[in-house]
């Protein structure tokens, strides 16, 4: 996959549209200056994008984008989703951790999106750089209480841990007799359980752990002590 050093990885389907700009930056890359972002708590909240102008004026795991302002996440592991509705021109960027896609900030996004004009068979859904089901490992007890809930799609997880050919660096070793999750693919079966098309969500399989820039994981961080520092995304409409 293409990725420029300086600018993050690319995403087909935000670059058919000249009406937006956006990125997923490396970690320790500065936001835009007149971002609006929330103060993230791993919530369901999603606000609009004057409520977070000064940034984490509020406590907000989603923004939709307003007046051109790019609407940043900072993430670690954590997903960052980007969303694009061309009919309106409406954008949005989500900060969506297993607890907070669990809790359904995704669905709270899509819902702000169509009461402002989005429509499901046209919004674009980008799941951008995150720890990948390679170096992601969960205690059982976690997926016990998660298939406790009937209301999500089949969970996805492997009980040996897959191996990642396009690894930079070694990936996770197991720390407990657990399994490997794969949240990119939880997000995007949950996605497509709201009724997003398939071909308008692209996820772009950059594991933070073991193929991004160092210093983009904090999971990475809490094993080796390596440092971290949180990666933005944004996006915006162009004025
Ligand atoms: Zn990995």
């Amino acid at each position: 996959m293409a990725q420029h050093p300086h600018s993050g990885p690319r995403s087909r389907l935000l670059d058919e549209f000249s009406w937006l700009e956006y990125a997923f930056q490396p970690a320790g890359q500065p936001v835009p200056a007149n971002a609006a972002y929330g103060q993230q708590r791993h919530s369901a909240n999603v606000l609009l994008a004057n409520q977070n102008i000064p940034p984490k004026r509020c406590e907000s795991d989603g923004l939709i984008g307003e007046d051109h302002l790019p609407v940043a996440v900072y993430t670690a592991d954590c997903l960052p989703v980007l969303f694009a509705d061309p009919q309106q021109q409406q954008v949005a960027a989500v900060h969506a951790g297993l607890k907070g896609t669990l809790g359904g900030v995704l669905n709270n996004a899509i819902d702000r999106l169509l009461e402002r004009g989005a429509s499901r068979e046209t919004l674009r859904v980008v799941i951008g750089p995150a720890i990948g089901p390679c170096c992601y490992e969960l205690g059982n007890d976690l997926v016990t209480q998660m298939q406790d809930r009937h209301d999500l799609p089949p969970l996805p997880y492997s009980t040996q841990q897959p191996h990642n050919a396009q690894a930079i660096r070694p990936q996770a070793r197991a720390q407990q007799d657990g399994i490997w999750f794969d949240l990119p693919n939880l997000a995007r079966r949950l996605l497509l359980q709201r009724g997003i098309v398939a071909e308008h969500i692209e996820v772009l399989n950059v594991c933070t752990y073991c193929m991004a820039e160092s210093g983009s994981s904090y999971r990475y961080n809490t094993h080796f002590d390596s440092g971290y520092q949180s990666r933005f995304s944004w996006i915006r409409t162009r004025g």
